[in-house]
């Protein structure tokens, strides 16, 4: 009997996630949501009168359908349910954003200055957090979503020792949070955070399946699949950007040799091209160059093809994905690098004959704080928040 009720209950929580992810996502009518998960007309009314009532969805007018006049009512989420804080820290200026329920970002501003210490920087973040709720916006605070540069232990909240942070080793970030204001609070590697967001907003409709690579400071990446998003054994998920492509290489902060961002990341191509256009330092003037046809900068460009698709090439034997999606700086007008890159991956590796890889740039762009709140709303949808009562 107990079991039977577990069960049930499992089954109420797994359904209203369900529904929940449909009318988030594409916000649509009760016979639309019937439709697509295979719940009874029945089951999906409960739920939904449910969550009216509990003020989560808002109905919309009805719209005209088909000839014979049907109608139907639209669902979505209440932007004025909760609303959600989120921080992003980098390796330069963190940053602060507040989302609506729906994910919308309504406020955003630096939280932290350049170079802080964790302990300034986490002072300067609680003081800007104290600002945005002197005057929040309708409904209450559901949680707080921090995202960071890996390695992260995800689980107990912690940020490890990532290269190039500085002082910011074994920092209790969930611990800080959760203690200054009281509510759940999730920390996730920016990079997957990065590919969560665009799997629930982005280009994640249209492929369900895809391999996140982000190209900036550092090389992160994420792993996409139709169940979610893979987080490994641990909680690291795809750290590509330390997957070796020299086994003689220099020696990385993570303890491999070779790692791809030693020679992929934007700061490290950058100084490869001094040697060679010392003019061109920045990325975007680089890629300007090699459209404008100079030799100098397309050698460079080509370079970067060279590291990042025998990176890449490594996780697509490992993952057998077609898909390949780019956030971050390395985006700056991006077809002047898929072609090649496209080239570069589609002729090599086991499988090329019958799996066409493709590139694109993300859709979302660089919003690291919308990809931070929508960590949380991303776990209530799930139903893995622990809500806090009133
Ligand atoms: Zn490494």
């Amino acid at each position: 009997m107990l079991n039977a009720t577990l069960n049930a209950t499992e089954m109420r929580r797994h359904n209203r996630s369900l529904v929940l992810r449909h009318i988030r996502e594409r916000g649509c009518s009760r016979a639309e949501i019937a439709r697509r998960t295979g719940l009874t007309r029945a089951a999906i009314s409960v739920l939904v009168d449910e969550l009216l009532q509990e003020g989560i969805l808002l109905e919309g007018a009805a719209e005209a359908k088909g000839a014979v006049g049907r109608r139907a009512t639209r669902l979505c989420l209440n932007p004025e349910a909760f609303y959600i804080l989120g921080v992003s820290i980098t390796r330069g200026v963190s940053t602060l954003g507040l989302t609506d329920f729906r994910g919308t970002l309504l406020r955003q501003t630096e939280g932290s200055s350049p170079g802080a210490s964790p302990k300034e920087a986490l002072a300067q973040i609680d003081e800007a957090i104290r600002e945005f709720l002197k005057a929040p916006p309708p409904g209450r605070l559901l949680g707080i979503g921090v995202i960071a540069p890996g390695p992260l232990d995800t689980r107990r909240g912690l940020l490890l020792n990532p290269p190039n942070l500085g002082s910011w080793h074994n920092v209790p970030l969930g611990e800080h949070f959760r203690t200054a204001f009281h509510v759940p609070v999730l920390l996730e590697n920016n990079a997957t955070a990065l590919a969560l967001a665009e799997k629930s907003c982005g280009l994640g409709h249209r492929y369900p399946r895809f391999l996140a690579v982000v190209v900036d400071t550092g090389i992160g990446g994420g792993f996409v699949t139709p169940e979610g998003l893979f987080k490994g054994s641990f909680g690291f998920g795809t750290e590509i950007g330390h997957t070796s492509i020299a086994v003689d290489g220099p020696l990385c902060t993570c303890g491999n040799r070779g790692c791809a961002e030693l020679y992929a990341s934007i700061p490290n191509i950058l100084a490869y091209a001094r040697g060679i256009c010392p003019d061109l330092a920045t990325w975007p003037a680089l890629v300007d160059a090699a459209a404008a046809g100079r030799a100098d900068a397309e050698s460079v460009i080509d370079r970067e093809v060279t590291y990042l698709s025998c990176m890449v090439s490594n996780a697509i034997q490992l993952l057998d994905v077609s898909t390949i999606l780019f956030f971050g700086d390395v985006c700056y007008r991006f077809d002047v690098l898929a072609p090649k890159l496209e080239a570069r991956l589609n002729g090599r590796g086991m499988g090329h004959v019958i799996r066409h890889v493709r590139v694109y740039p993300s859709a979302l762009g660089a919003q690291a704080t919308f990809a931070a709140a929508n960590l949380v709303l991303e776990a209530y949808i799930q139903a893995e928040l622990e809500i806090v009562p009133d």
